[in-house]
């Protein structure tokens, strides 16, 4: 297959400045948390709750602590051990449910094997849901009516909006069908009226379908799976794809081929992942706010 037409006039690709945009989102934040500070509120406060001693997840809760404190936010950390069981991290999340100074509850994946994820993300009170795990959220997400909204999809549309890329009547295609990334993100494109076409590992032609897109949105874990000749020229691809190779992170995008032929991309570091963490505490502010009707 060759490359597309737009060879022999290559398009001015837009490279997304995840933390750029970040910082100015939490920034914005920081303000508004200093407002409710002023006004004789506590701040809100998110509680991360880490099982296991798996050495990324360490880092990204520091990363979720770091991120909190920036911006004027409380965190709590719960730090258990691998042998923790299902019933003593239910009962932890019954106390941080009922504890009135906590906001957000996010407990951090993979948990340890002995431990079901679905009945711990059940487990949490929608109202301090930070994560948008729980099937009330979602579930309310399919229906229109969310508040709290998956992270990453949240921050995807953040960085469709800031580019001013026009979603409405646009093709999006989305490759990925997990409850966090690729089934919200259809959802929020649908609504803000794209048509979206969902794809997966048993998509036939998906190189076909995603040269059809306007918007292409790669949720796979499947390095630089998408290549320059998958992309319409002018296209918007946005890699949430972050796996690691040979001690590098590399996105789901071959980056360098399809920059040149896109008109925005996000790339694999300083991409989507600051816009996560700034949207996991956009929701807890939310929580916070709904919670305290302020
Ligand atoms: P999952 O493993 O839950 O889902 C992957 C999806 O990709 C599945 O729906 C799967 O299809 C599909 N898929 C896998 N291989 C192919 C293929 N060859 N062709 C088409 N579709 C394929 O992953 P997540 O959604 O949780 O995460 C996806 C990636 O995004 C990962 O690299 C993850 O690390 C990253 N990520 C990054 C975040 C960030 O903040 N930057 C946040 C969250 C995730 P099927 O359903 O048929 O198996």
């Amino acid at each position: 297959m060759s490359r597309p037409a737009a060879e022999d006039a290559p398009i001015e690709t837009q490279v997304l400045d995840g933390l750029a945009l970040a910082k100015s989102l939490r920034g914005e934040m920081a303000e508004e948390i200093g407002k409710l500070v002023a006004a004789g509120l506590r701040p809100p406060c998110l509680a991360v709750v880490l099982a296991g001693d798996d050495p990324a997840s360490r880092s990204y809760v520091k990363g979720k602590q770091r991120a909190c404190s920036a911006i004027g936010m409380d965190s709590v950390e719960h730090l258990l051990p691998e042998s923790t069981t299902q019933d003593e991290l239910l009962e932890l999340i019954d106390q941080l449910n009922a504890n009135d100074g906590v906001d957000g509850i996010l407990v951090q994946l993979p948990l340890p094997d002995a431990i079901s994820a679905a009945a711990v993300a059940e487990r949490v009170d929608p109202a301090k849901d930070a994560d948008a795990l729980h099937p009330l959220t979602s579930g309310r997400l399919l229906a229109g009516t969310a508040k709290l909204v998956s992270c990453t999809p949240l921050g995807i549309m953040a960085v469709l909006d800031h580019h001013e890329i026009p979603i409405e009547g646009a093709h999006a295609v989305v490759i990925g069908r997990s409850n966090i990334v690729g089934k919200p993100i259809s959802l929020l494109l649908q609504q803000r009226n794209a048509t979206v076409t969902m794809c997966h590992s048993r998509t036939r032609d998906l190189a076909g379908i995603c040269r059809q897109a306007d918007i292409l949105v790669a949720a796979t874990g499947r390095p630089c799976m998408v290549k320059a000749d998958w992309v319409k020229p002018g296209a918007a691809v946005i890699d949430v794809g972050v796996t690691e190779v040979d001690g590098k992170l590399v996105g789901d995008v071959d980056f360098e081929a399809v920059k040149g032929i896109a008109r925005l991309i996000t790339p694999s570091r300083r991409g989507i992942g600051p816009m996560t963490i700034t949207m996991l505490l956009r929701n807890t502010l939310l929580a916070y706010r709904l919670r305290k009707r302020v």
